[in-house]
């Protein structure tokens, strides 16, 4: 039983050890010391993510008749990063410390005449420019016409397809395009564990519009439906803002912008950009490509460029804030009624990477286990589910402790009555139920 649930804020150092002594997150190639920015994501891990993109996938295209799915390449034609400013312009402004070599963002020092690593006073290089696309080479020959990049999102790959897409889709704006995809930047200070890397998979939605004055309407249209997103997975609103950007902090050529920021135990970070692009990106690809990516539009009986709504979702970042925003720990009394610690991730049912646990009371009993795991296997093709046995107590702990919403036990009544316990994970509640209403029970909940 709960006794207390003081309002606890999760440390990085809590959630970093959380996630890699339960499988969520793993350091890239640890075993020859780790790649700074780059991380693999465990059996728990990779479920979550993928939970989180689904839920994104079904609400931005599944749930929509007017935007549809595009998958494009990593690599492009290098042509693609001049006309989208990357190559001239994608770069931060850096410095390394002389002493310990470590390097910094300038912007990001909170004081440039002394290392915040090795506290050396006036250590600091002059402040240099270091463009962050990873590269890389095609083909067989190494020399600079071989040069390309890593794509540092994924929007571009949509812009150069926009005119295959509405022909071969048979739309016209106001439509969608979206994509769910790996990006690479080099960043100079990546840190905070998914938080800033150097590989990450952004969520793309860009909703291409006409001209006919109902655009701020489709841009804030958008703005709700991710406010409702976020919400309807549970996180919490006072922990997440949407931030309206002054025109002095967007783009000369957007017409508006929103950050959505969560409130991370380091500060406010970024999860989600949605702006108003205008016709800036259209327009620069056929000035670089020569080729017309206008439509036709019907009405006005003239070729338009269409307005850009875009909304660029990080999915790390997204699975970091679901994660921190879990995070949970109480006061219990334990089963001998003596007060212990709690550490519980309460994860929306949706995402859990495991939705029912499914125990045997006693391990050495093999009625028991082969009912549990029964059960286990008849609810699998419906629900995320796990079978596991030992010490009840120690099984709750770590279910508790992955977020899954529901523990199902089988014991010695089940042999008479077909009955099991099903423990809420949030309310610890313990309700007796049916094998054969399970399903329902858990459908209903999840
Ligand atoms: P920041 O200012 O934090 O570097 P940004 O403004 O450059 O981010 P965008 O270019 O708007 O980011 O990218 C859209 C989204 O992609 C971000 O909101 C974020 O969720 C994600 N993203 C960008 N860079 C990274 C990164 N290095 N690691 C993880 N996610 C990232």
């Amino acid at each position: 039983m709960a006794t207390t649930s003081p309002e606890r804020r999760v440390t990085l150092e809590e959630i970093t050890a959380l996630a890699k002594r339960r499988g969520f997150v793993f350091q890239s190639s640890e075993i020859y010391g780790g790649l700074a920015g780059f991380w693999d994501f465990g059996p728990l891990g990779a479920v979550l993510k993928r939970n989180i993109k689904n839920a994104w996938w079904h609400d931005t295209v599944e749930l929509r008749d007017d935007v549809v799915a595009f998958d494009s390449s990593i690599v492009m034609h290098p042509s693609t990063w001049e006309a989208s400013g990357h190559v001239a312009a994608f770069h931060d402004v850096m410095v390394d410390c002389r002493v310990c070599k470590h390097r910094f963002r300038y912007d990001h020092l909170k004081d440039t005449s002394r290392c915040p690593d090795c506290g050396s006073k006036n250590s600091f290089t002059e402040p240099r420019n270091f463009n962050l696309m990873l590269k890389t080479s095609v083909g067989p020959m190494e020399d600079t016409s071989a040069l390309a990049y890593l794509r540092p999102e994924t929007a571009q790959g949509i812009f150069v397809n926009f005119k295959n897409v509405y022909q071969a889709a048979r739309k016209r704006p106001p439509f969608g395009i979206a994509q769910i995809g790996k990006a690479f930047r080099n960043e100079i200070t990546p840190g905070n564990l998914i938080f800033r890397v150097r590989e990450f998979e952004q969520a793309e939605l860009e909703y291409f519009v006409p001209e006919d004055g109902k655009d701020m309407e489709a841009f804030h249209e958008w703005v709700e439906r991710r406010k409702t997103w976020y919400a309807s997975y549970g996180i919490s609103s006072e922990r997440l803002r949407f931030y309206e950007l002054k025109p002095e902090e967007r783009p000369h050529y957007a017409k508006a912008g929103i950050d959505v920021e969560y409130e991370f135990p380091w500060g406010w970070g970024e999860l989600e950009s949605i702006a108003h692009r205008g016709t800036y990106d259209l327009d620069a690809h056929m000035r670089i490509s020569g080729k017309d990516l206008r439509f036709f539009d019907e009405e006005t009986k003239t070729h338009q460029t269409p307005l850009l709504i875009e909304s660029s979702a990080g999915m790390d970042r997204t699975m970091l804030t679901v994660l921190v925003d879990a995070y949970d720990r109480e006061q219990v009394v334990d089963q001998n009624g003596k007060p212990a610690d709690r550490t519980v991730l309460r994860f929306h049912p949706k995402l859990s990477p495991v939705q029912a646990a499914v125990f045997s009371l006693a391990r050495n009993k093999p009625d028991l286990v082969e009912r549990a795991r029964n059960i286990e296997r008849a609810l699998r093709p419906h629900f995320r589910t796990q079978y596991d046995e030992g010490n009840i107590g120690a099984l709750y702990r770590r279910q508790d402790e992955i977020g899954t919403p529901f523990c199902i036990t089988v014991d010695y009544e089940t042999l008479d009555d077909a009955s099991v316990t099903v423990r809420d994970r949030d309310s610890m509640r313990q309700d007796r139920i049916g094998e054969a209403h399970l399903r329902n029970y858990l459908e209903e909940r999840t």
